[in-house]
């Protein structure tokens, strides 16, 4: 009788696996049609400076509307990460972005830096510098226009190689910032030897302002030493106002969370910028 029972439970548990890896296989052969079929597309999420008030920049976060639905990105990302086909919907998130700000500039349109995530195998494939520097040329965007956002376990993986790739990517002239900082491994003084302008403070720290003092305790810190660092902060995943007052008391300098603005599609995000601030300015507070 067990023996029975453990074989109907092994049988279960491979149905179950099997589901998972055919599921994850069709999702990986529709994403790869995705791209000549139209199907990507970006939303912005607004990035808010707290003393103006402003909105000083964005982050593009990318979407995959498939038969008319949107996809969640944790469904296809992840996939799209483990395979190849990242180095190529990453190549065109970086044309699309140069592509809209050339289309803003035609437009005479004043619109702010935008933020490109970056995933680790497209880090690795050491193409990013040529990448990039195609893009801005094809679309005639100078570099001041783009942002790469990069996290701690890509950099952390191959330190050397990754410094200079930074290095070239500075260069550039692209402005470089560190995402979901707090949950890799590294300190702030082992990331000194990589040449970032901005750290993004993970949700997940934000997430426990509220909870009292400890929860303070290691985001107050980070501004502090980021700031001696000469760093840019940024806070994500801000939700409530609580958080906000709290992150703009400490002198965080940019703001980004569904409490602010929610990403959102391309029209409404210039709507969005042509009606200015998104705060009060910090006097006001
Ligand atoms: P991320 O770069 O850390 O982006 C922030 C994620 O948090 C976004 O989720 C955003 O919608 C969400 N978020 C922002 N504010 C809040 C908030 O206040 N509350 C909550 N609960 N969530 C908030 P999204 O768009 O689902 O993207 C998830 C992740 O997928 C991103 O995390 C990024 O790692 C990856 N991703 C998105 N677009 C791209 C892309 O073009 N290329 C690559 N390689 N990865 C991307
Ligand atoms: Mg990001
Ligand atoms: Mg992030
Ligand atoms: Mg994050």
């Amino acid at each position: 009788r067990a023996k029975e029972q453990g074989r109907n439970r092994f049988c279960f548990y491979t149905q179950d696996l099997n589901r998972q890896a055919v599921d994850k296989l069709e999702i990986e052969v529709a994403l790869s049609h995705a791209l000549s079929r139209g199907e990507l597309l970006l939303h912005y999420q607004p990035k808010v400076c707290t003393t103006t008030g402003s909105i000083v920049g964005a982050e593009a976060l990318l979407r995959w509307r498939r038969n008319g639905e949107l996809v969640p990105p944790g469904r296809f990302i992840p996939i799209a990460e483990q395979s190849s086909l990242i180095l190529d919907i990453g190549a065109w998130v970086i044309d699309e972005v140069c592509a809209q700000q050339a289309r803003w500039r035609a437009q005479g349109l004043d619109m702010p830096q935008i933020a490109v995530n970056v995933a680790a195998r497209q880090f690795a494939a050491g193409q990013l510098d040529t990448v990039l520097s195609e893009a801005l040329h094809r679309h005639g965007v100078p570099p001041q226009c783009l942002e790469l956002e990069v996290t701690e376990s890509m950099l952390m993986d191959r330190p050397a190689e990754s410094a200079a790739m930074l290095r070239r990517l500075k260069e550039l002239g692209v402005s470089l910032s560190l995402d979901d900082f707090g949950t890799g491994y590294s300190s702030l003084a082992y990331l000194r030897q990589f040449p970032i302008d901005a750290l993004k403070i993970d949700k997940s720290f934000v997430d426990h302002i509220e909870t009292g003092p400890e929860g303070c305790a290691i985001v107050d810190a980070v501004i502090a030493l980021a700031h001696r660092l000469g760093l840019t902060v940024v806070a994500e995943g801000v939700e409530t106002t609580g958080q906000q007052a709290h992150l703009r008391a400490q002198g965080c300098d940019v703001l980004q969370g569904f409490g602010l603005a929610r990403p959102m599609p391309l029209g409404d995000f210039e709507a969005l910028c042509s009606r200015g601030a998104l705060l009060g300015a910090s006097s006001q507070l």
